[in-house]
C-alpha cells in the first residue's frame, strides 16, 4: 500500500517554470479531437513537470497529458493545463539480467529499438505503429498480436508519477494493488514521468504474408493462432480494401473476401547478412518488422471479445458489412492478446480476440459503429480506450470486475479529480 504524504500547501511560483503557450489548439493524429487548453506546458525535466502540476493545482486548473496524439477518443482534451510530454524522452537504463528497461514517459516506442538491441534486449511485442509515447501506449493498454503475448501495460513493472497532491510517487511490484491500477489508467492517476518495462532477449522475426480465402482462414483458425508467435489478418470486403491501408494486395487475384494475413516467427540467423527486405518475406530485427506506415488518416473502433468467441464475432461483423453496410470498404483487422491482471485492461482475465473497424474521416460512419457495437453486445465486448467506443459507467460496472478497486486507487491518488476531463470523469470519476 502506497503511503501518500499530503502537502500542507502546494508551493511554487505563479507561472510554470517550463516553456508554455496560452490558448494553443491541440489536435490529434486523426483530426477528430481537438482542444484549446488555457496553458500548454512542455516540461524538459522532472522539476519543470512538478512545477507545472503544482501551478495547475494552485490555480484550480485540471491537467491532462498529451502523448503522440494517436488516440481517437476524447482522452487528452482539457480546457485547463495540457502537458506536452515530448520533452521528457529517452531510455534511462537497462538491466540485461533482470530483462528490464527504464524510460522517460515521453519516449516514443520507436526510440526503444536500437538502444535495447545494443544491450541484447527488445520489447516483447509491438503493435501496428511505433509512433506513440510509451506513457500514452500504457494509458490505453496498447497491444500487438500473439496469443502468448500481453499488451504494453502487462509489462509495466514500475512507474514514477506526479499525483493529484502535487507529489512525486513511485509504484513498483511490491505495491501490486497500485501497480495494477497504474498499468492501464487513461491518465487518471497522475502524470507519468518515468516507467520500467519487462523486456525480453533480442530476437529476429521472419515475416510470412499470405492471402487466404475466408474458408482457408476458418479451417486453420486455431492452429494458426496456436502455432505462430504473431498471427493476425485483415479481411477485405472488396478488391480495393487493402490499398485503403497502404497494404499490397495479392498479385494477380482479387482480394474480395480474402485476408491479408501476417505470421511473424522467431528466426535464428548466423549474422545480419541474412537480413532480407523482400516484401512479404522480410527477415529482420523484430522492431523493424512490426510497424507499418500509415500515410492517410483514419478513425477506428476496436472491440475485444473472449478468444473462444472470436470466430463467431468476426463472422457477425462480416455479415453486418455485407447486409447493412456495403459502403464500408476498409479491411477488418483481427488480432489476439493474452489475458492480464491490470484492473482497467481490456484483457483483464480474458485471452482476447481483437476486432478493429476502420473508417474514413469525413464520412458518416456513426451508424456503422453503433451497429458494430450492437452486434457484438452478445459477446460482452470491451473497447480500446484510445479508439472510438460507446462505453458507459454502467457497462464498465458489468465488464470490469476490479472497477471498484481501480476507483479507490484513483481517488487515493487524485481525490480532487485534477487529472480528469469530461470523458474520463463520466467513466471513472
Ligand atoms: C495509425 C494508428 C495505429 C495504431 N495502432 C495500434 C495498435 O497496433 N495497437 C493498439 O493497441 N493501439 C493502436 N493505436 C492506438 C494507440 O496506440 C493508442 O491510442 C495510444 O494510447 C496512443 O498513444 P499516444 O502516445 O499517441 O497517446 P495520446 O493519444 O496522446 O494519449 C493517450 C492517453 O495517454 C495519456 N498520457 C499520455 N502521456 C501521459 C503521461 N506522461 N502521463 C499520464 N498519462 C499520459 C493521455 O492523457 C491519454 O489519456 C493506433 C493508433 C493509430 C492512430
Amino acid at each position: 500500500m502506497t503511503t501518500l504524504k499530503h502537502l500542507p500547501g502546494v508551493p511554487g511560483a505563479s507561472t510554470p517554470s517550463a516553456p508554455f503557450k496560452t490558448e494553443a489548439t491541440w489536435t490529434n493524429w486523426g483530426g477528430n479531437q481537438s482542444a484549446t487548453p488555457a496553458f500548454t506546458i512542455r516540461p524538459r525535466n522532472e522539476q519543470e513537470a512538478l512545477d507545472a502540476v503544482r501551478f495547475a493545482i494552485r490555480e484550480g486548473l485540471p491537467v491532462r497529458a498529451a502523448g503522440s496524439g494517436h488516440s481517437s477518443s476524447p482522452l487528452v482534451q482539457t480546457g485547463g493545463v495540457l502537458m506536452d510530454m515530448s520533452g521528457l524522452a529517452g531510455i534511462t537504463g537497462t538491466d540485461r539480467a533482470a530483462r528490464s528497461a527504464r524510460a522517460l514517459a515521453g519516449t516514443t516506442i520507436n526510440a526503444f529499438g536500437d538502444t535495447l538491441w545494443e544491450q541484447g534486449l527488445a520489447l516483447s511485442n509491438q503493435g501496428d505503429i511505433d509512433k506513440q509515447q510509451i506513457a500514452g501506449a500504457l494509458a490505453t493498454s496498447t497491444h500487438g498480436s500473439g496469443k502468448d503475448l500481453g499488451s504494453f501495460s502487462s509489462n509495466l513493472r514500475w512507474v514514477k508519477l506526479i499525483n493529484g497532491y502535487g507529489e512525486i510517487v513511485e509504484v513498483g511490484e511490491s505495491q501490486l494493488r497500485e501497480l495494477r491500477a497504474a498499468q492501464v489508467a487513461l491518465g487518471t492517476l497522475g502524470l507519468f514521468l518515468e516507467v520500467e518495462l519487462a523486456v525480453t532477449d533480442r530476437y529476429y522475426l521472419q515475416e510470412q504474408i499470405t492471402y487466404p480465402a475466408w474458408e482457408e482462414t476458418v479451417s486453420s483458425w486455431q492452429s494458426d493462432i496456436d502455432s505462430n508467435r504473431h498471427y493476425s489478418f485483415l479481411w477485405c470486403p472488396e478488391d480495393g480494401s487493402c490499398e485503403l491501408l497502404d497494404l499490397p494486395g495479392a498479385p494477380g487475384m482479387s482480394m474480395a473476401g480474402r485476408s491479408y494475413t501476417k505470421r511473424y516467427n522467431i528466426a535464428e540467423i548466423p549474422d545480419e547478412n541474412s537480413i532480407s527486405a523482400v516484401e512479404g518475406a522480410r527477415l529482420d530485427r523484430a522492431y523493424r518488422i512490426y510497424p507499418g506506415g500509415f500515410t492517410t488518416q483514419f478513425h477506428e473502433l476496436e472491440y475485444f471479445v473472449r478468444s473462444e468467441d472470436g470466430l463467431v464475432a468476426v463472422e457477425a461483423i462480416q455479415d453486418l458489412i455485407r447486409s447493412k453496410h456495403p459502403e464500408q470498404k476498409y479491411p477488418v483487422e483481427v488480432r489476439w492478446v493474452k489475458a492480464d491482471e491490470a484492473y482497467m485492461s481490456q484483457f483483464q482475465g480474458r485471452d482476447s480476440t481483437v476486432i478493429t473497424l476502420t473508417t474514413q474521416p469525413g464520412t458518416d460512419y456513426w451508424q456503422f459503429f453503433r451497429d458494430v457495437d450492437a452486434v457484438l453486445q452478445e459477446f460482452e465486448p470491451r473497447a480500446h480506450w484510445g479508439k472510438i467506443h460507446f462505453m458507459t459507467r454502467s457497462r464498465l460496472e458489468r465488464l470490469y470486475p476490479e472497477l471498484d478497486t481501480f476507483l479507490q486507487v484513483r481517488r487515493e491518488f487524485d481525490p480532487r479529480g485534477i487529472f480528469l476531463n469530461d470523458h474520463t470523469r463520466a467513466l471513472l470519476g
